[in-house]
């Protein structure tokens, strides 16, 4: 049985090899692949109790181009879920569904159920600044504010009305900057600008700021795209850290980061969720033809 999670250089990249050739194998014997011209989602789509339930999901832009087909799946809690594809097959238009960011680009339009501890995000009483607040999100780029250090994690507590006086928003500010793994580097030089800190300690005051705000979910598009193999080790290690509190939905367009960080996994392909389900069987043992193509490398 092999087992994907943590880790890294050599040991993962034999893990790759493995996987590619045990996809190739042919997987469960008697069991054919589901073809490629199948569109509906294979494996399971449900978890016990889960965190937030998407149905349904449709996404068009500019009136009728689909980027999301009926997309249907439920986020677990202390789960990291990964969602992986070619590029343009629509994983960072569904994750900005989970927080209605899509609601910020002109001429996007989302249909079908999403529902985040039994509320539709979508019901007409839902202020979406609480909700990104509760479903927080974390860019490819590292985008802190023009301030300090501290008044970048300050920010949202302060706004969301978080904290009564200095001593507890010192609290929340060092709570998060230690659940993002950046106290020890950070609490000498707190009024410091968080644009001078290095790249992958930007993405982590990102990632503290999302915390600050008590998210339940937190998504992440592309996290580690901007950053050097060292600092994208420290984060890799951070989302694996973080499951154990929040739920996580990480787009990535690396299979071995996916397979690193990640318990379930989701392919997509031309705006349908092709294939879900716990991530070492998908990339052991991918049901569907197109899963099998992507992460054997036959195209991305
Ligand atoms: P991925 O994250 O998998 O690379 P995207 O979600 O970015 O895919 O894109 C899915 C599809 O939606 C693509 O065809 C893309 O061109 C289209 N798309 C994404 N953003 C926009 C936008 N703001 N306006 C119009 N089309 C868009």
């Amino acid at each position: 049985m092999l087992t994907l999670t943590r880790m890294d250089g050599p040991a993962m990249a034999d893990t790759m090899a493995e996987i590619h050739s045990t996809a190739k194998g042919g997987g469960d014997p008697g069991r054919p692949r589901v073809s490629r011209e199948k569109r509906e989602t294979v494996g399971t789509i449900t978890v016990d109790n889960p965190r937030m339930v998407c149905r349904n999901v449709n996404v068009y832009y500019d009136g009728d181009k689909q980027a999301i087909k009926n997309v249907s799946v439920d986020i677990g809690r202390n789960e990291v879920l990964a969602m992986i594809g070619p590029s343009g097959c629509g994983k960072s238009t569904f994750i900005r569904c989970l927080n209605r960011m899509n609601d910020t680009i002109e001429g996007c339009r989302v249909t079908g159920d999403i529902i985040l501890d039994g509320v539709n995000i979508h019901d007409k009483g839902v202020d979406v600044v609480p909700l990104r607040a509760q479903v927080g999100m974390v860019f490819q780029k590292p985008n802190p504010f023009p301030k300090s250090i501290y008044d970048n994690i300050a920010y949202g507590p302060r706004i969301h009305g978080f904290c009564r006086n200095r001593s507890e928003l010192d609290e929340i500010v060092e709570t998060s900057l230690k659940k993002a793994g950046l106290w020890e580097e950070v609490k000498d030089r707190m009024d410091q600008p968080g644009t001078g800190l290095s790249g992958g300690q930007q993405q982590r005051l990102c990632i503290a700021r999302t915390i600050a705000v008590n998210p339940e979910v937190i998504l992440m598009d592309e996290p580690c795209s901007a950053l050097d193999p060292i600092a994208t080790s420290v984060i890799e290690d951070l989302i694996f850290e973080l499951r154990s509190q929040y739920s996580i939905c990480i787009v990535t367009h690396s299979m071995q980061q996916a397979a690193r960080v990640s318990q379930r996994t989701a392919y997509f392909h031309l705006g349908d969720l092709i294939e879900v389900g716990p991530t070492e069987r998908i990339f052991t043992n991918p049901r569907h033809e197109l899963t099998q193509d992507y992460i054997t490398g036959r195209f991305g």
